[in-house]
């Protein structure tokens, strides 16, 4: 019986000597007491943390802190550990020259009889290889300039760069672990794009397919942008949802671009219409307003004369328009002053816009440099983009008229309003030859300014909220002509 007995602790004492090696082999092992005294460490924890044995052994196991995590971190840990529960974690540690090291970390309590700890083990295993690809990872995501999320399979966010929490504005530590809806309770604005991308995303799911597709996001700050999404459900093995991988794309310039390429087009084709019916009925309609003159010095009480006189005077305006549009005007380039051409604008616009109750205001930066162009059809482009301005103000409002110096070096021309805005149709369509939402309107203004400003190699934006205002910023090369 005792033999028997012996024989079997014999047996237990091997085999935990053997498990005993296999852990000194695999892991990086060190004891310490409930203080936080190095009691041991084994040959692996020296190698790692490059300190002699003895350097280790009867300090603080804080010699290897790299001070990478938080006080709570190891608050937590030490509550979790003093209980007596097994604590796990991923931690950074510093060697005795100063380089750093990840450990995956299992500290196990050992315990009295009583259950409190008297010494707790720590196995850990070097994971900094995983850590350092994690790391580059991450940089690169970060720094992507797509937005990027990543799901699990129930729909909770595991992770999101940059670019994804600006969107929806809310910062790294919020988010983990909730879903798209919960998110979407912090932000208005985000409220509706993220609903049509769950719906996307549902999509995806129920056709085990990746999808794309474009949506307006509107954000805090900036004006909405398109974005096209991309939703890619990666499933198990055994077939159910395993993650969902989001990918967002801001083509806002690139659709924008399109658009004014189209544009382009059509005022080409405008263009070479304009010059054709211009000269056509340039001809009858003097011939015709002459008549109308004639007639009523004759019938002076005939109180039509002055609507149709004004009426060929706006059909003339049209024409008069149009010729601009067609090549065979002549562009004289020169030096232009634009602080002076709005300098002699601005007050007789601003006598026609106090009459309907809107004030103008122009603020210019001093010093500004020429730019070299055409000064009539600059001050063709002002004049038009002010009237907009003005018309669009239905009681009384302001417009307001900015030049300065962009940072890369281009005269920045602001014309602002808080009028009626354009609402997403109009916005699609302004510039269009021929389109206005105005009774009287020729639908020519914008497209005219369109391409004097292309012609000047400038740029220009439109930037409108439906009942907001809009503002319209044209950019233009300051530089010289060569000599
Ligand atoms: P028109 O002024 O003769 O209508 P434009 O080409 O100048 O022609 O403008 C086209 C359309 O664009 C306008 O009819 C209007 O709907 C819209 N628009 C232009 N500027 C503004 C503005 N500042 N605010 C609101 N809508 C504008
Ligand atoms: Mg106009």
């Amino acid at each position: 019986m005792l033999r028997e007995t012996l024989a079997q602790l014999e047996h237990t004492v091997k085999e935990l000597a053997d498990i005993d090696m296999a852990l000194d082999e695999a892991s990086i092992v060190a004891v310490t007491d409930q203080g936080g005294t190095i009691t041991f460490v084994n040959d692996k924890f020296c190698e790692i943390s490059q300190y002699d044995k003895d350097e280790l052994l009867g300090q603080n196991h804080r010699i290897i802190n790299s001070g990478y995590h938080s006080k709570s971190f190891f608050r937590e840990m030490w509550r979790t550990i003093a209980q007596g529960k097994v604590w796990r974690g991923e931690i950074r540690n510093r060697t005795k020259y100063g380089a750093y090291y990840w450990v995956d970390t299992t500290i196990v309590p050992c315990l009295t009889d009583e259950g409190k700890p008297y010494k707790y083990v720590s196995l850990r295993i070097d994971i900094s290889k995983r850590k350092e690809i994690e790391g580059t990872l991450d940089t690169l995501i970060a720094t992507l300039p797509d937005l990027v999320i990543f799901k699990d399979g129930q729909g909770n966010w595991l992770s999101a760069n940059q670019v994804a929490l600006a969107l929806i504005g809310i910062g790294e530590e919020a988010y983990r672990g909730r879903t798209s809806q919960e998110l979407a309770e912090f932000s208005c604005s985000a409220r509706e794009w993220m609903a049509s991308l769950s719906r996307l995303e549902e999509e995806a799911w129920q056709t085990s397919a990746t999808l794309e597709r474009e949506f307006e996001v509107s954000t805090v700050e900036r004006e909405p942008r398109v974005f096209s999404f991309k939703c890619v459900p990666v499933f198990h093995d055994q077939g159910d949802r395993s993650g969902m991988i989001l990918l967002g794309q801001d083509v806002t310039e690139q659709r924008r671009t399109e658009a004014f390429l189209r544009r382009a087009d059509q005022i080409t084709a405008a263009g070479q219409l304009a010059s054709g019916v211009a000269h056509e009925v340039r001809n009858p309609l003097s011939a015709l307003k002459w008549s109308v003159l004639m007639l009523q010095e004759k019938y002076e009480r005939e109180a039509l004369f002055p609507m149709m006189l004004a009426e060929i005077d706006r059909i003339d305006h049209t024409v008069e328009q149009l010729l601009t549009l067609s090549r065979d005007k002549v562009s004289v380039f020169s030096q232009v002053n634009v602080d002076e051409v709005l300098r002699g604008l601005v007050p007789i616009l601003r006598a026609q816009a106090e009459e309907q109750g809107v004030s103008l205001r122009l603020t210019m930066a001093s010093d500004l440099p020429p730019v070299w162009g055409d000064g009539n059809q600059i001050k063709q482009v002002l004049v038009n983009l002010m009237k907009n301005a003005i018309e669009a103000i239905a009681e009384s409002g302001q417009v307001e008229v900015s030049l300065s110096l962009s940072e890369d070096g281009r005269l920045v021309i602001k014309i602002e309003d808080n009028g009626v805005g354009m609402p997403r149709e109009v916005a699609a369509r302004a510039g269009e030859p021929f389109f206005t939402t105005k009774p009287g309107g020729t639908g020519l203004g914008l497209m005219m300014c369109h391409q004097i400003v292309r012609e000047h190699g400038g740029s220009l934006n439109i930037l409108s909220r439906e009942g907001r205002g809009t503002t319209i910023s044209v950019l233009l090369p300051v530089s010289q002509p060569s000599a």
